[in-house]
């Protein structure tokens, strides 16, 4: 079992890595951390590029328009199904707004960007109603009595998964927790690599072993791992290769039932991965995900990338799964524990 052991801070890297670190590599690893800013602007930046295209779109057809009429809101229709927010759920929108006209109800503009922002709202306070019972909405409520309290990152190859979990792992160790990552994603050899990198910025030990080890063993190893250190919390790093989608189900479920059997209640938290960008297809992903492992909550990355953060609505509509955490860059501090009132107000403000 390749441990690693913290020594000296220029030896870290090597005993992480299969192979020795790059200058490059060395100099990520040591980067100070910046400064936290506001998670609120944060958050506001990363989806700025959806505001514009939602919120501004808005702007221009209702601003020069006193009346809402026929063609405002046929045009805010098609603003709301732009962003990515789901046809069903942007017809069901301008629907509401349609009668409440009708009804004279709703009279002005601001009355109905009102309206669109609870509807919004809603679909994600009801996703959040759903969290499970005994999963945490903020790692500074990790239950004390339940060690290692077990967090399982899923999602396919190249959304953010060891990025993420780099990130997290720093989060809740700058929450005072004794944190543990495994690296049970086996398949691609670079992914320890990177994994280990990540380790060394937030100052978390990992568990690894070579390339094409059964990432069950991998887990069994660092089960007992976080359990000699007393670890209060264990990320579990998953492999998402997708051409293989049925063995990499039956892995995760095998995964799955491993913690169960080992650490009561496991994984207290199964973090599905998605890439903002990918819009759709991510929903399509996270279809399938839910279907064969226990998702508890959503990871929603690179949303600093997309004008269509408008996705975020989408999924917590269909799957009614809370989302947990928005990826807004590549940084250490980059993780922004998800809002739905931040989010809502950093569309429509
Ligand atoms: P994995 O295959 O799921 O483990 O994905 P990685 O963690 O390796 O990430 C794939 C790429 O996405 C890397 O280049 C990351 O730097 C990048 N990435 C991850 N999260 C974010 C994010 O929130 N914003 C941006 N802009 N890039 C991200
Ligand atoms: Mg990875």
């Amino acid at each position: 079992m390749a441990f690693w052991k913290r020594k000296k801070r220029d030896d870290i890297i090597t005993l992480g890595l299969n192979r020795a670190a790059t200058p490059e590599e060395e100099a990520i690893a040591r980067m100070p951390d910046e400064p936290e800013t506001d998670f609120v602007d944060k958050l506001k930046q990363a989806v700025a590029s959806t505001r514009e295209s939602l919120t501004e779109r808005i702007e221009a057809v209702v601003g020069v328009r006193r009346e809402i009429d026929a063609q405002v809101l046929d045009e805010l229709e098609e603003a709301l199904i732009g962003a990515d927010i789901g046809v069903q759920t942007s017809l069901e929108i301008i629907e509401k707004a349609r009668q409440q006209v009708a009804r004279k109800q709703l009279n002005d503009v601001e009355e109905l960007k009102r309206l669109i922002k609870s509807e919004l709202r809603e679909i994600l306070d009801s996703a959040e109603r759903n969290r499970k019972r005994g999963t945490v909405a903020s790692e500074t409520e990790v239950p004390l009595d339940i060690k290692p309290y077990m967090v399982m990152i899923v999602g396919v190859n190249g959304v953010g998964k060891t990025t993420t979990i780099g990130k997290l792992a720093h989060r809740i160790k700058s929450e005072g927790n004794e944190v543990l990552i495994c690296a049970a994603d086996t398949f691609r050899a670079a992914a320890n690599d990177q994994l280990a990198i990540w380790a060394e910025r937030s100052g978390v030990p990992l568990v690894q072993q070579k390339p094409g080890t059964d990432p069950s063993a991998v887990l069994f190893d660092s089960i007992s791992s976080a359990r000699a250190r007393n670890a209060d919390v264990l990320i579990v790093d998953t492999a998402g290769r997708l051409h293989t989608k049925l063995n990499l189900m039956q892995e995760l479920e095998k995964m799955r039932r491993i913690s169960n059997r080992e650490i009561e209640g496991a994984p207290h938290e199964v973090l599905l991965v998605i890439d903002a960008v990918t819009g759709q297809n991510g929903l399509e992903q996270a279809r399938q995900f839910t279907r064969a492992v226990p998702v508890t909550g959503l990871v929603l990355t690179k949303l600093d990338g997309t004008a269509k953060g408008g996705i975020v609505i989408a999924i917590a509509k269909e799957l009614g799964i809370p989302i947990r955490y928005v990826g807004v860059g590549e940084k250490m501090n980059d993780l922004i524990e998800f809002s739905p009132e931040a989010y809502i107000n950093g569309l429509f403000d």
